[in-house]
């Protein structure tokens, strides 16, 4: 564990900055990296803030092709901003480089970098109101149409086959088929529930393949408090947390989207009365998000849309259930039969989209006008 001081005298020194760090202090409410914040005096009395970050290894075993992506995105969005008259150190973030030129460093065997601190701006923990869902599906939309000219294909797929559901699909069988928890038994209804949709796992990623639809730059972690918000607006200025931008479609990031945020319970229900598909939230996002897009989505996107949100939640409960066969080693459980309970409240919303399906069509036809 490096002390606050050693991070401050020690790390924070080893980047670019205008002038001496006067203060740094851990900052936000982030599950996956360690956040601070510091201060750093251009003289005057004057001072600039900075957001360092200590990337978290686990999860991310490759800094150097995630820095390279992020550098990449923010210095394109940048360009565009710039073009577009807008606040380029407001509405992307803008990495800091090190001392010695390189966009991360690191120091005793962790992975740190630096942004620039977007001021004026606050992101919110939780949805309190459809407005905020709204405001982050306009973001989340607009940043799609930033990038819509971006060369996807030359970003790094930092999490191979993330949203690959056809490999997915291919490990929770061999989960079934290994039962080396022998908890199949118990489960043979939701397993058949995933066999009875094998086909369903082929459509996004066929579409891929035979380019019906094309590859975009994904955010891959789409939740409200990745957003800033102007505190005088009320608007979505900014999309951080770039550590998932990868490879793939428009369709993961709409449809995860929905998955976690128009689902009328929580992810894990036990009360599966509770869970259902809260159509108005799925109209609200996907106005947002088609408004947010500002027609750079094509035609066969669109018609897919919803079933972007029915494969995301597909894939979730999937990857719950094969977890759960493993004996539970990929996500955190806090309880027994934990990922059983979350892969059945997917399932159940899987189930619901499917019973509200012409509803879902209907919505996403009005907007796609
Ligand atoms: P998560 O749990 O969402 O994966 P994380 O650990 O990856 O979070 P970030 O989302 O990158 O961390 O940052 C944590 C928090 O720090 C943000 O929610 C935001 O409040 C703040 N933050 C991050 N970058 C900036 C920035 N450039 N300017 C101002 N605040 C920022
Ligand atoms: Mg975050
Ligand atoms: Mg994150």
């Amino acid at each position: 564990e490096l002390s606050i001081e050693e991070v401050k005298n020690e790390v924070a020194a080893r980047f670019r900055l205008p002038g001496e760090v006067t203060l740094l202090q851990p900052y936000g409410n982030g599950h996956i990296n360690d956040t601070f914040c510091l201060t750093c005096a251009l003289g005057e009395g004057k001072t600039k803030r900075y957001i360092l970050q200590r990337m978290n290894d686990d999860i991310f075993n490759s800094p150097k092709e995630l820095m390279e992506n992020v550098v990449n995105v923010t210095s394109f969005l940048r360009k565009k901003i710039i073009a577009a008259g807008g606040d380029p150190d407001r509405e992307t973030l803008n990495v800091v480089p090190a001392a010695d030129g390189g966009n991360y460093l690191e120091y005793k065997g962790d992975f740190f970098r630096m942004y620039i601190f977007i001021e004026g701006a606050t992101c919110f923990e939780q949805v309190k109101q459809p407005e905020d869902f709204y405001n982050s599906a306009v973001s989340f939309g607009n940043f799609q149409k930033l990038l819509a000219d971006y060369p996807a294909d030359t970003l790094h797929e930092t999490i191979v086959n993330f949203h690959n559901t056809v490999s997915r699909f291919r490990d929770f069988k061999k989960a079934v088929e290994e039962d080396v928890c022998e908890r199949a038994e118990n489960v043979r209804e939701e397993i058949q529930f995933v066999l009875d949709r094998e086909p369903d796992t082929h459509v996004i990623c066929d579409a891929l393949i035979q380019k019906k639809i094309p590859l975009r730059v994904t955010h891959n972690d789409t939740k409200l408090n990745n957003i800033m918000i102007d505190n005088e607006t009320g608007k979505g200025i900014c999309v951080i947390d770039l550590d998932t931008v990868m490879p793939g479609s428009a369709l993961y990031d709409y449809g995860d989207s929905i998955r976690f945020g128009a689902n009328t319970g929580a992810e894990d229900e036990k009360n599966l009365a509770l869970i259902s598909l809260d159509l108005e939230l799925f109209d609200i996002y996907t106005k947002g998000y088609l408004e947010g897009c500002g027609g750079s989505l094509t035609k066969e996107e669109i018609e897919l849309l919803p079933m972007g949100a029915k494969l995301m939640t597909f894939e979730c409960g999937m990857r719950f259930l094969a977890d759960y066969l493993k004996g539970d080693v990929y996500f955190k459980i806090h309880k027994p039969e934990h990922n059983l309970d979350r892969c059945r409240t997917q399932f159940r919303l899987v189930a619901d989209m499917e019973s509200k399906w012409e509803q879902m069509n209907a919505i996403v036809r009005k907007y796609s006008k």
